[in-house]
């Protein structure tokens, strides 16, 4: 029996009186035999499509078909039926498959396709080999021609299933005719794909295309690595010193083409200039800055192990990182991951949204104009898949992701198939306190910033105003009076304060929140409606709307609207205030206005949010961290805590006396 299924005799032996037992062991033994097969052929799998293979050549090898092994198998499964023990073996080892398929799927083909595909490919190789090993006579180029079939069979799925998603990008939008096709930033260079897919990138104040862009594929995700590979090894063997002078080289380079920037920023996002010209580029410079000159003193530490030996750490990169940016700040969201990763050694593949990715790839050039080694900072132009196939690289060691609580729960979970370290930085639903003590005019302004700057499309906004009872008339008196006079316009024009929506499609989203705000009894004191007036029509532009009479089951009180939408809410005791404003899922940020320092610092205290603010709202310079509690994220970015999200830390022992050993 042993000979037969081709394990030793001395577990045979072992097992002898247990038949179940034997049984099991003998399939184990069978079992791991070919994941370890499998295993080394994956190993060996330089491509995805490659690891694909390596598990249709392991399963399909001519050492598990021929007719010994096949008939052990055979006997096996027919077994398992009768045998909870059995069965148990045959799951694991299922499971180990379809494992594997899914894995180097999800580089493959979209990934609600790669669990389907996953499927079906494995149900083919239980069927080639059931086939194969049923047959009449037996030769190994019986297994020859089942792998082949299965190959074939792969190809054309794989084929079928991303033809079927190449679906058009939303918002349909007119198409770029005259507009240069923008590619991938690879290696220091733009790396032109003919063959790839395109989207149009559009201005939402005027609907104009602003520019055609190559859809990064797996071709070029496999490119960037390659090229973040050999770029980070160079990069990682600068000093720090020389690193920080590099990026200070870029933070000058963005402040020097400020306008510029700032102009095309607003042109792909909709946001007034005014706003552009002081917050977006310059943030984005600051963030560059400040990580230029804590490069030179990224640092381990040394430790007293007393006489006989000293320890110390090293603080090293991760290696290959990825960024995934959100759309509403393009360019300060690209600085704000690029400058602590490549600070701390590593190279970056940066994702931007489809709807902004143009002042990333101008990022990339800048990056390449200041000095920083080619390889280091690469962007990829894509939608969600293109950030569904960084997220399942192994070689890439982080995902730092900016966006939605769906998107980063998607992320997570697909990063941790390659245990991946995350850094999410997702959305918020967030309260502001004005006591009554509270200057109502500076109340009145950090309210007006935290809802209706960049048209509320910022993930810390205070959407959730809480009002003491006794200040309610006083605050909205000067709330709908400064808010009236918010300029919603053209976002070129320096005197506009509120431009355009970023898509057609949020618009009609933001638009159904109001409706559905008025729909649950809450009061519009003011906008809420479509701008169509002086030529916007053709952009998306919506009023700043105010809500007054909500209730915390409302919707618009719940839930992340992302837009110009404010609700007011009032209360009567402090400890009221506290427990309302932490009744949601998300805690990315606070605010509380108050005279009484004593009160200040005791609510904050008590507030379930990662950023906060005392008498003012959502500012946030790079030396303070930056991030959510909750469902609002996980992790820091800016300050020094973020250089801890980017490295890792090697102990180093050392022996200063002989080994004692007692051997
Ligand atoms: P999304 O979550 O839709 O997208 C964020 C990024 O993830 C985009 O680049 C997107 O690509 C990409 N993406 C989508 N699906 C996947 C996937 N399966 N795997 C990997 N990447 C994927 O967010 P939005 O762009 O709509 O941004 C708005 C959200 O971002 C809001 O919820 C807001 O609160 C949050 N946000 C948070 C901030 C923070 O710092 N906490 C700051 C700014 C915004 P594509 O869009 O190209 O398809």
């Amino acid at each position: 029996m042993a000979k037969q299924a081709g394990v030793s005799t001395g577990l045979v032996a072992h097992y002898f009186g247990d038949k179940d037992g034997l049984l099991e062991a003998t399939l184990r033994s069978l079992a791991s035999r070919l994941s370890r097969a499998a295993a080394a052929r994956l190993r060996a799998a330089a491509t995805p499509r490659a690891r694909l293979q390596a598990v249709i050549d392991a399963n399909l090898a001519p050492e598990e078909m021929d007719q010994r092994t096949g008939a052990v198998w055979l006997a096996f499964w027919g077994q398992a039926i009768h045998s909870d023990r059995l069965l148990r073996v045959q799951r694991i080892y299922q499971r180990r498959v379809l494992s594997n398929l899914r894995h180097a799927l999800t580089l493959l083909a979209p990934s609600s396709e790669a669990e389907r595909l996953a499927i079906i490919i494995a149900a083919i190789i239980d069927g080639l080999w059931l086939r194969t090993t049923l047959a009449a006579s037996w030769s190994p180029s019986d297994a020859d021609a089942a792998r082949r079939i299965a190959a074939g069979f792969v190809d054309t799925q794989l084929a079928a299933s991303t033809e079927g998603y190449a679906m058009p990008m939303s918002p349909p939008v007119p198409a770029a005719s005259s507009q240069r096709r923008l590619a991938a930033w690879i290696g220091g260079r733009a790396a032109p794909d003919a063959t790839a897919e395109t989207f149009v990138s559009a201005n939402p104040a005027t609907g104009e295309a602003l520019a055609s862009l190559e859809i990064a594929g797996i071709a070029q995700v496999e490119a960037a690595v390659a090229a973040a590979r050999s770029g980070q090894k160079v990069w990682a063997r600068m000093t720090g010193m020389e690193r920080g002078r590099i990026l200070r080289r870029v933070a000058d380079i963005l402040r020097q083409r400020n306008d510029e920037l700032a102009e095309l920023e607003t042109r792909d996002t909709g946001k007034p200039i005014q706003e552009t010209r002081v917050v977006d580029v310059v943030s984005g410079a600051d963030c560059l800055e400040y990580f230029a000159g804590l490069a030179g003193g990224i640092t381990g530490e040394s430790v007293d192990l007393g006489p006989a030996a000293m320890g110390y750490t090293r603080r090293e990169p991760l290696g290959i990182v990825a960024g995934i940016g959100a759309w509403n700040y393009p360019l300060q969201i690209a600085c704000w991951k690029a400058a602590p990763a490549l600070a701390c050694g590593n190279a970056m593949i940066f994702k931007p949204s489809e709807l902004t990715p143009l002042t990333a790839l101008k990022l990339g050039e800048i990056m390449t104009a200041a000095g920083v080694p080619d390889g280091v900072f690469n962007v990829l132009p894509g939608d969600g898949r293109t950030g569904g196939l960084l997220t399942a690289h192994p070689a890439i060691r982080k995902i730092s992701l900016t966006g939605s609580v769906p998107t980063g729960k998607r992320v997570m979970a697909a990063a941790a198939e390659t245990l991946k370290q995350v850094t999410l930085e997702l959305g918020g639903k967030s309260p502001i306190l004005v006591f009554e003590d509270a200057d109502i005019e500076n109340a009145v302004s950090g309210a007006l910033l935290g809802n209706f700057y960049s048209a509320g499309e910022v993930c810390s906004n205070g959407t959730r105003v809480f009002v003491d009872r006794s200040i309610r008339e006083r605050f909205l008196e000067r709330l709908l009076e400064r808010t009236r006079k918010i300029v919603v316009g053209d976002p070129l024009d320096p005197a506009t304060q509120m431009g355009a929506l970023i898509s057609e499609a949020h618009m009609q989203k933001v638009l159904a929140h109001i409706a559905r705000g008025v729909a649950d009894g809450a009061r519009l004191l003011c906008g809420g409606e479509r701008v169509t007036r002086d030529g916007l029509g053709r952009g998306f532009f919506v009023s700043p709307a105010i809500f007054d009479g909500c209730t915390d089951d409302h919707s618009i009180v719940r839930e992340e609207i992302f837009g110009p939408v404010m609700a007011v809410l009032t209360f009567d005791t402090e400890e009221e205030a506290i427990a309302r404003a932490n009744a949601t899922e998300f805690g990315l940020s606070a605010g509380v206005f108050t005279r009484d320092l004593a009160r200040a610092h005791r609510v904050i205290a008590q507030l379930e949010a990662g950023t906060c603010w005392i008498n003012t709202y959502n500012i946030t310079p790079i030396e303070l961290p930056f991030g959510g509690y909750k469902m609002s994220g996980l992790g820091r970015e800016n300050s020094r805590a973020a250089l801890d999200h980017y490295s890792q830390i090697k102990s180093v022992y050392v022996a200063l006396t002989d080994v004692e050993a007692p051997y």
